[in-house]
């Protein structure tokens, strides 16, 4: 059945990935908005592609009116790179749950269906081996760790969704991306001011010959996910026509791609010495280790490791991760080779 689908942020990273995938693979309709269009030049010539360029902050009225139009709603605007949590954490909360709010509240007024974006950041400091949405415990530090800003604002935005859910009949699923790494993440001029997250700042560092920060040693571990894994999800999430996936937090990461920041390291420099052009200044790379105070600022602390229990994924939506770690890291190299 052709459905319609609302796309806000459609040229971030989730975003692009995904209404690609939605035009290629389906014969579904994206209206989409975003701030930029930098990464939509594939999608901006495709007849089932229809953009608005602006601020979710600033274009309420052509929003209502989109929610009217289609049948689910993705919400993909938000601030998602720490060092903005420690940085500027008023502007975290602003965007990611203060804007947010009136989207979500139009999508219960309208009746349609809601697929937002959570985060495994909001299991925080958890030492559960594994991330359960149903009973992982969520643990941040003080309120002067703005660190953790971010996750108490999704937190707080998937407690009024659920409650959204509960009082008023919002059909809604809620995902988790467990780091989420592929081509396009964020842009190496972020990496180059120190804003990016850690897959984009080692490229940055690999491209350069400069030295990796390992933060606080690089003993903290994450599970990387292949962002075509993430996005194929999503399309399951989205062809949910049983009602399966209502009222459901899925996990979304590759418990296979579990690492230390450290391994992360060492693994992307062998696979940049894959690569002619790289070869020489992935020679130069080598690793400094720096407290994360320093790094990021007094506001910083870090969960050790995040492994996600995808068994309702896995159940609800017969999915499972394919793409291992370095596979995942080549094809970021290889889309950098391909345009340098
Ligand atoms: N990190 C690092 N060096 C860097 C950037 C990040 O060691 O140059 C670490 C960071 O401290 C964290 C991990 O890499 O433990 C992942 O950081 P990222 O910013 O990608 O996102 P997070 O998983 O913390 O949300």
């Amino acid at each position: 059945m052709t459905k319609k689908i609302l796309i806000l942020g459609a040229n971030g990273f989730i975003g692009h990935h995904l209404s690609r995938r939605i035009l290629d693979t389906t014969t579904w309709e994206v209206h989409a908005m975003d701030i930029a269009q930098d990464r939509l030049s594939e999608q901006l010539s495709h007849p089932r592609f229809h953009f608005f360029k602006g601020d979710i902050r600033l274009e309420q009225a052509w929003i209502d009116a989109h929610i009217q139009l289609c049948d689910i709603i993705l919400p993909l605007v938000a601030i998602a790179t720490p060092a903005t949590y420690i940085s500027d954490p008023l502007s975290v909360f602003e965007l990611d749950f203060e804007a947010n709010l009136p989207i979500v509240r139009a999508t219960v007024k309208h009746g349609k269906r809601l697929v937002f974006p959570s985060t495994s950041e909001v299991y925080g400091m958890s030492t559960d081996e594994e991330f359960n949405p149903e009973t992982t415990q969520l643990v941040y530090g003080p309120v002067t760790k703005s660190r953790w800003i971010y996750a108490c604002s999704k937190q707080l935005m998937d407690r009024v969704i659920c409650a959204y859910g509960q009082q008023h009949g919002l059909r809604f699923t809620l995902f988790r991306p467990f780091n989420w790494i592929g081509q396009g993440q964020d842009s190496l001029a972020a990496a180059h001011e120190g804003s990016s997250r850690v897959v984009t700042k080692f490229l940055y560092a690999i491209l350069h010959g400069q030295p990796i920060t390992l933060v606080d040693g690089g003993a903290q571990h994450r599970s990387f996910t292949c962002i075509t894994d993430g996005v194929e999800a999503l399309m399951r999430i989205l062809a949910d026509t049983s009602g399966l996936a209502d009222g459901k937090i899925y996990n979304i990461g590759n418990p296979h791609n579990d690492v230390s920041v450290a391994e992360l390291a060492n693994r992307m420099v062998a696979i940049a010495a894959e690569y002619p052009a790289l070869r020489e200044s992935a020679a130069k790379v080598h690793f400094q280790a720096l407290p994360g105070t320093d790094v990021y600022g007094s506001g910083y602390e870090d969960p050790r490791r995040r492994i996600p229990n995808i068994a309702a994924a896995k159940t609800d939506l017969s999915w499972s991760p394919e793409v291992g770690l370095d596979a995942a890291l080549r094809s970021i190299f290889t889309a950098y080779d391909a345009c340098a």
